[in-house]
């Protein structure tokens, strides 16, 4: 079971994924994720990473491939990526490696992403992340889990966000087309849960 995930930014797609992930058993590898791992630990890599995704751009094809094998390569039975590939040469690399089977596409409109990115909050220690008003933590700006502070990701401001939906658009959307009947298209501008009933209905899971 190989699964794609792709929506804009503020389309759901790291809490549906995680769901998607726990209810087959197999692993969520998010790009996102990787790249703040990397940048949180401070390595050089770390602190040229840092100043990229900071301002909303994308990181070279190559910096980016090298981290997601290494996980892909960990598990051979399948695997759930998310935030990969987002450009049409990350797609051709993939799909040369391993294709997936499935690809979930998650539509929402952009004035309900910028929406919704501006009440997202995030763990500044364990990177969990939250929506004030749609997701939010049983105690206001402290994690459930580590009860650490909540705050703002730096390429949730306004400018970032107003890139990374440009990119999307142009270098992500084009994706869709690529995977031609590979495609599950949901509706993501509905509540979490209702999200997750769609996709659930969609895959027969
Ligand atoms: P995300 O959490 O998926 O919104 O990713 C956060 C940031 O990491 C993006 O704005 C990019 O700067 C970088 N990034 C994530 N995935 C990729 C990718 N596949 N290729 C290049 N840069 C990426």
């Amino acid at each position: 079971m190989k699964f794609l995930i792709i929506g804009p930014q503020g389309s759901g797609k790291g809490t549906q994924a995680d769901l998607l992930a726990k209810r087959l058993g197999i692993p969520h590898i998010s790009s996102g994720d990787l790249l703040r791992a990397e940048k949180q630990s401070g390595s050089v890599l770390g602190k040229e990473i840092a100043a990229m995704i900071d301002k909303g751009e994308l990181v070279p094809d190559t910096m980016i491939w090298e981290m997601i094998k290494a996980r892909l390569s960990e598990h051979p039975e399948g695997w759930l990526l998310d935030g990969y590939p987002r450009q049409l040469s990350q797609a051709e690399t993939l799909d040369a490696y391993q294709a997936p089977d499935t690809v979930l596409v998650l539509d929402v409109p952009d004035e309900v992403c910028v929406e919704r990115i501006s009440g997202r909050r995030v763990c500044e220690t364990c990177g969990r992340d939250y929506h004030i008003k749609y997701k939010p933590p049983k105690e206001p700006g402290k994690c459930d889990v580590d009860g650490s502070r909540l705050v703002q990701r730096t390429d949730d401001y306004p400018e970032a966000v107003r890139k990374r939906l440009a990119d999307y658009h142009a270098k992500t959307a084009p994706l869709i087309e690529h995977y031609g009947d590979k495609i599950v298209r949901v509706n993501g501008d509905q509540g979490i849960q209702d999200v997750w009933q769609e996709i659930q209905k969609k895959l027969g899971i």
